[in-house]
C-alpha cells in the first residue's frame, strides 16, 4: 500500500548483462545490489530514500527467486543490527534509512557493528534530507562516519557513478572488514538516467541455500571489552590504510583534469553537477565534465587519501573546496593534511561559500566567482557575475511587482484528512480550559504546529512526545497532551513513551493517531495496519499492546466523531484517574484511503453499480462570513468566495470540488455551535428507478414551496449524476 507502486520499474531489475538500464536513481542502485549478490536487505522508510524500501516490497517475487532476504524494519534500530549478519558470515547485506535522524536512532547498532567490523560486505544506504527541501533537522551523517569508523561514500549523481559505487561499497567493505555508507541526496535519488546492467547474482548463502552450522565462537567478533581494546587499534592501524589503498587502486575518487594548472576545486561527489554547473555558467566549463580548472570529485569522502589530496594540490596557488553542511569536515582535514606536509597552497571554503544551507547552483556560482576573483586576475567574471546579478534583480523585481514576498504556504493536512478533527476538538477544548501544553511528534500530525491550529509545543523525534513531556507535566497546573502516530508508536514511542510513562505513573494524556499507515514517508503499512505486505492480516494492535502493558484509561474514538472527542478530551483532562491517559484517535488515512477506494468506484461504475458519494457545501444565504469553521478546520476544500449579497462585502466560505464528504466541516460547526450554514448532499451515479421518482418528487416539492412550475425549466438546485 505504498504511496506510489513500482510494479512497472521493477522489471527493469531483471535486465542482464548487456542490456541498458533506464531510470530512476533509486531504481538503479536496488539494481546495483541485486548485481552485488546481496543476501539480505532491510531498512526503515524516509525521505528520499523511502523508495529503495517501496521497490524492494514490490520485487518480492524477484527476490524469492534468488534468495534475498527482506526485511520491513519498525526502526532504523532494527535496520542496523540487520547488518550484523555480515559480522560472522561472508553474506553481504544492506539497510536504509532517513538521516540524519536515522542515522541517530541507529547509532548504538551502528557504534557496536564498527568495532567488531564485518567479514561480509555491509552497506548503509542514507538518504541525507539535507537543504531546503529537508523535513528534518539539518546535520551530517559525516560525523558519524568520522567517529565510529564507518566509510562514507557520495557519489556523482549520475546512475553509472551511483552502480560502481555502490558495486564498489561492498568490495571496499570486505577489503577493510568495515561497513560503508553511502549518502544520497534527494537529486541522486531521482536523477534519471541509463547504464549498462550486469546479471543478478545469486548470493552463495542466503535463504534458498542454508548455512549447515553457524558460526564457530569468536570472540574477538564481540563488542566487549578487552576485544573493543583491538577494534580500536585495528580502526586505525590496518582497516584505514586498507581502505586508503583501496580507494587509490580502484579509482574511486574522480580526477577532473583542466588545463589551469595553478588553481584546483575538490567537491564532494554528491555536488559535482552543481558544481559543473558554475563552472559552465562561469565559461570555464561545461555540464559533462569538461573543465578548465582540474576538479578531484571525493565519491569517498571519509576517509580522504592524504597522498591523493597533497598530490592534486601540489604546485596550485589555491584550491577550493566545496562541501554542503557544517561543521566543515572536508575543509578542516585539508587543511591538516597540507600544514603537515607544509604544503603552501592556500585554501578557501567556506570563507566564500556559506557555512550552512543548502549548496544549490546560485550558491556555488556565487561562491566560485569569489573565489576566482582573490585567486585568478587573468579570469574575466563580468559577463557572470553581471548574469547573476541580473537574474536576482529580475527576482527582486518581480517580488516588488507583486507587493512583497509571496505569503508562505505551509504545509498541511491533506483534503479529508483523519488528523485534524482532533485538533479542531483540542482548540474547542482550550476554549473552556486554556491553553495546553502540546507535545508534538514526528508525522503528518505535525502539520498541526502550523497554521490554523499552531498547537505544539515541542519535537524531539519520531515517537518521542510522550517521553518530551515527562518534565513539563510535573511543573504545569493543567495536564500535558502528548500527541503521537502509529507511526510512531511502534518505532519508539511503545517504550521511550508507555512504557516509560507506566514506569514513572506519569499523570500524561496520550493521543495515537491511529491512521493505519506510515503516511508521511508515502503509506507504508505498520504492525498494526489491517494488512501487510504479505497477506491481509493485522499483525498487532494498538490498544490491546497498551492494555497488555497496564494502560488504565484507555479510549478508542472515531476522530470524526468531534463532539465524542472533546467529550473525551475533557474527561482525560479532568479525570481523578492518575496514570497514563491515552486516547486512540481512529480513523483510515485519508489519502491511502482514496487510493484505495477510487479503482473500487471505477470498477463499480463501469458495471453500472449504483453509487453515492457524499459532499458538503456551504449555503452562501446564511454564511455570515466570520470564517470561523476555515480557522478550526484548515481543509483546503473550504475556502472563500464572494458573497452574492450584494451588501455584504465578506466572502462567504465556500466548499470546493476536492471535498472527499469528511463530513468534519459539519460535525465542526455543530461542536463549536457555528452557524448552520453547512449542508450534506449526496451524489449518486447510475441513479436506480427510486433515486430518479425520489429526485422528481423532491423537485415538485421544491418548486410548489417556490410558487413556480417542476417542469418550468429552472435549473434544479441538485441534477442526479449519470
Ligand atoms: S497523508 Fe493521510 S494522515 Fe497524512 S495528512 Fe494526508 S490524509 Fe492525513
Ligand atoms: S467535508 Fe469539509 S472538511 Fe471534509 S473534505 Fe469536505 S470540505 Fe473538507
Amino acid at each position: 500500500m505504498a504511496e506510489r507502486s513500482f510494479s512497472k520499474e521493477v522489471q527493469s531489475l531483471r535486465l542482464g548483462a548487456g542490456e541498458v538500464f533506464h531510470g530512476e536513481g533509486i531504481l538503479a542502485v536496488t539494481k546495483a545490489l541485486l548485481q552485488s549478490g546481496v543476501a539480505y536487505v532491510g531498512g526503515y522508510q524516509g525521505a528520499p530514500i523511502s523508495h529503495l524500501v517501496d521497490v524492494l516490497v514490490d520485487s518480492q517475487d524477484l527476490l524469492d527467486q534468488l534468495g534475498v532476504h527482506l526485511e520491513t524494519c519498525t526502526n532504523e534500530a532494527a535496520a542496523a543490527a540487520l547488518l550484523g549478519a555480515s559480522i560472522n558470515y561472508p553474506i553481504r547485506g544492506c539497510v536504509t534509512w532517513k538521516s540524519i535522524v536515522g542515522t541517530n536512532v541507529a547509532a548504538d547498532a551502528l557504534s557496536n557493528l564498527a568495532s567488531p567490523g564485518v567479514i561480509g560486505g555491509a552497506l548503509i544506504v542514507i538518504g541525507e534530507d539535507y537543504g531546503e527541501g529537508a523535513s528534518i533537522i539539518q546535520e551530517r551523517a559525516h560525523a558519524y562516519a568520522l567517529k565510529s569508523s564507518l566509510w562514507l561514500m557520495d557519489p556523482r549523481p549520475n546512475l553509472a557513478t551511483m552502480v560502481d559505487c555502490v558495486e564498489k561499497a561492498f568490495e571496499l567493505s570486505e577489503a577493510t572488514n568495515t561497513p560503508v555508507m553511502l549518502e544520497l541526496r534527494i537529486r541522486a535519488c531521482h536523477v534519471t538516467g541509463s547504464f549498462v546492467a550486469k546479471d543478478n547474482v545469486a548470493p552463495a548463502i542466503s535463504r534458498n541455500r542454508l548455512l549447515a552450522e553457524p558460526a564457530p565462537h569468536n570472540y574477538d567478533r564481540i563488542s566487549h571489552p578487552p576485544s573493543t581494546y583491538i577494534h580500536e587499534k585495528l580502526k586505525h592501524e590496518v582497516r584505514l590504510p586498507a581502505a586508503q589503498r583501496f580507494i587509490v587502486e580502484h579509482g574511486l575518487n574522480e580526477l577532473l583534469p583542466g588545463e589551469r594548472q595553478d588553481l584546483g576545486i575538490i567537491v564532494q561527489g554528491g555536488l559535482a553537477n552543481v558544481a559543473l554547473r558554475g563552472l559552465d555558467r562561469i565559461g570555464l566549463g561545461d555540464l559533462f565534465g569538461r573543465v578548465q580548472i582540474p576538479t578531484l570529485v571525493l565519491n569517498v569522502t571519509h576517509p580522504l587519501v592524504p597522498d591523493q589530496i597533497v598530490e592534486f594540490c601540489a604546485g596550485r596557488r589555491a584550491v577550493l573546496v566545496i562541501e554542503e553542511g557544517q561543521p566543515d569536515y572536508i575543509e578542516q582535514q585539508v587543511a591538516a593534511i597540507l600544514r603537515k606536509r607544509d604544503l603552501q597552497t592556500r585554501l578557501y571554503g567556506k570563507d566564500v561559500l556559506p557555512m550552512a544551507g543548502e549548496y544549490t547552483a546560485e550558491v556555488v556560482t556565487d561562491g566560485l566567482l569569489k573565489f576566482f576573483a582573490q585567486t585568478a586576475n587573468d579570469i574575466d567574471l563580468s559577463g557572470p557575475r553581471e548574469r547573476l546579478e541580473a537574474a536576482r534583480a529580475h527576482r527582486s523585481k518581480a517580488l516588488q511587482l507583486l507587493g512583497g514576498p509571496l505569503p508562505l504556504r505551509p504545509p498541511g493536512f491533506c483534503v479529508g484528512c483523519p488528523e485534524r478533527p482532533v485538533f479542531g476538538a483540542i482548540k474547542l477544548v482550550e476554549r473552556e480550559y486554556g491553553k495546553i501544553h502540546i507535545s508534538s511528534d514526528i508525522g503528518c500530525h505535525s502539520f498541526a504546529t502550523l497554521a490554523p491550529f499552531h498547537l505544539g509545543n515541542s519535537i524531539l523525534g519520531y515517537g518521542m512526545s510522550l517521553a518530551a513531556a515527562g518534565a513539563v507535566a510535573p511543573v504545569m497546573q493543567r495536564r500535558t497532551i502528548s500527541v503521537m502516530g502509529d507511526g510512531g508508536f511502534w518505532h519508539n514511542g511503545l517504550l521511550s513513551g508507555v512504557s516509560s510513562a507506566m514506569f514513572n505513573r506519569a499523570d500524561r494524556v496520550l493521543i495515537i493517531m491511529q491512521n493505519g499507515y506510515t503516511s508521511a514517508t508515502g503509506a507504508q503499512y505498520l504492525p498494526s495496519s489491517t494488512a501487510n505486505r504479505r497477506d491481509q492480516q493485522r499483525t498487532s494492535d494498538i490498544a490491546a499492546t497498551l492494555r497488555a502493558m497496564g494502560v488504565g484509561w484507555l479510549r478508542t474514538i472515531r476522530t470524526y466523531d468531534v463532539g465524542e472527542m472533546m467529550r473525551t478530551l475533557r474527561d482525560a483532562m479532568t479525570t481523578k484517574f492518575a496514570g497514563l491517559k491515552v486516547i486512540v484517535a481512529d480513523g483510515e488515512c485519508q489519502l491511502a484511503r482514496q487510493r484505495r477506494i477510487r479503482p473500487e468506484i471505477a470498477a463499480a461504475l463501469k458495471r453500472g453499480e449504483r453509487v453515492v458519494r457524499t459532499r458538503y457545501g456551504v449555503d452562501d444565504e446564511i454564511c455570515t462570513g466570520d470564517h470561523s469553521c476555515i480557522r478550526l478546520s484548515g481543509c483546503p476544500s473550504l475556502t472563500i468566495a464572494p458573497s452574492p449579497d450584494p451588501l455584504r462585502t465578506d466572502p462567504v466560505a465556500h466548499v470546493n470540488n476536492g471535498c472527499v464528504g469528511c463530513g468534519l466541516c459539519g460535525e465542526i460547526a455543530d461542536a463549536a455551535v457555528l452557524c448552520p450554514s453547512f449542508y450534506r448532499a449526496e451524489i449518486v451515479q447510475n441513479a436506480n428507478a427510486w433515486d430518479r421518482m425520489l429526485f422528481r418528487l423532491r423537485q415538485w416539492v421544491i418548486a410548489r414551496l417556490q410558487g413556480r412550475n417542476a417542469d418550468s425549466g429552472t435549473a434544479p438546485a441538485l441534477q442526479p449524476a449519470e
